[in-house]
């Protein structure tokens, strides 16, 4: 059943700044002439070019005579972008919106985050950083970007036709002012209601000092695998990582165990809704632990996409697939079921729902 393309602009964590976190979106079912959202902006125009070089069919199939003024290219696709996604306003998230500010065609466009991200966003866009193009005024004309609170209150908002956001609070880690805060997305095809999670950099709540993870699950848990069947998930770091210098940031172990989690809460989710349709004893029982084989499987389905790995140029391999590997090794004596993926540069993700990559590794599920 169709529910959303996706094509992934970027999808590093740095220090390579032509391949950040940048993801297009659309519903299935719509041209991408017909309306893009930018879901984070770290690489942009630029990376995009790229890929087009590589990929011209990339947006589809062009007549081979097609008139050259309606060509399409990385300008003309920034320019139907109507609305920015962002998690948090950390430069690799932003920059190509930053730099684009002052160009970038097409009518009015939002820029929804929390309303934290949007006041450091005003930080940058002040006259001193970069020039003050954006504002919260709707109805000033001489703006092209307009901020727009997202609250994490639980609801979903509808930010684009026939797609609604849930935004939830995530931590990443600390610094001297307190802790750091990131969001998390759960993006809905209004029409078919199947949705996909979207996580913003993001600490294990094994070492947070607020855990938020554990709702982020609690939340999906009843809704995977049917309407909820994949998530985006940042993995900064390869395996072994200390967890004093994880930075607010994920590494495989790390991913393994918040993968339990979610599992585990799946299957706590499933027996409630049994015992809700009256299919377990009245008797109220304690509720044990969840023994590691009630797991196996629990996750068939899902597949999980790995980003935001932080490149490490000593690698040979690129390091997101270095890092999907460790993390495909050790998910595997879990069994949990779940595909695992890297969301690679140049990937176009969708056109059938549950989730098929038309470019892409093969996988394996652990
Ligand atoms: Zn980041
Ligand atoms: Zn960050």
């Amino acid at each position: 059943m169709p529910a959303f393309d996706i094509i992934v602009v970027g999808s590093g964590g740095g220090l390579d700044e032509t391949n950040l976190s940048g993801y297009l979106v659309k519903p299935c079912e719509a041209s991408w002439d017909d309306g893009i959202v930018a879901l984070e902006a770290g690489s942009g125009h630029g990376a995009l070019r790229h890929i087009m070089k590589r990929n011209p069919d990339i947006f589809g199939e062009r007549p081979a005579d097609e008139d050259p003024s309606k060509r399409i290219t990385p300008f003309t696709v920034y320019s139907n972008v109507k609305c920015f996604l962002l998690t948090h306003a950390h430069l690799d998230h932003i920059g190509s919106l930053v730099m684009s500010a002052g160009t970038i065609g097409g009518g009015s466009k939002r820029i929804y985050g929390s309303p934290q991200t949007l006041r450091d966003l005003e930080t940058v866009f002040s006259d001193r950083v970069w020039p003050r193009l954006a504002t919260y005024d709707e109805t000033n004309p001489l703006f092209r970007l307009v901020y727009h609170a997202i609250h994490a209150d639980g609801k979903y908002k509808t930010i684009f036709p026939n797609i609604s956001v849930r935004s939830m609070t995530i931590s990443h880690g600390k610094n001297d002012s307190g802790l750091y805060e990131s969001s998390c997305f759960f993006v809905k095809h209004i029409p078919t209601k199947h949705e996909f999670i979207f996580f913003g950099d993001v600490e294990p709540d094994s070492v947070a000092i607020k855990p938020k993870n554990i709702s982020v699950w609690r939340a999906a848990a009843p809704k995977i695998p049917h309407d909820l069947s994949a998530v985006f998930i940042e993995c900064s770091y390869p395996a072994g990582r200390p967890n004093e210098v994880l930075w607010g940031h994920l590494s495989p172990d790390h991913l393994v165990q918040e993968m339990i989690t979610l599992a585990t809460e799946v299957v706590l989710a499933r027996k409630s809704s049994k015992s809700r349709a009256g299919l377990r004893p009245k008797k109220k029982q304690k509720r044990n632990p969840i023994p590691p084989e009630a797991l196996h499987g629990v996750l068939t389905g899902l597949k999980v996409y790995i980003m935001h790995c932080k490149e490490h140029f000593s690698t040979e391999r690129p390091i997101n697939h270095v890092i999907g590997d460790q993390c495909r090794e050790l998910l595997k004596p879990h069994n949990l079921g779940v595909e695992l993926l890297t969301a690679d540069q140049g990937m176009k993700i969708g056109e059938l729902f549950p989730w098929l990559p038309i470019v892409g590794p093969t996988l394996d599920v652990c």
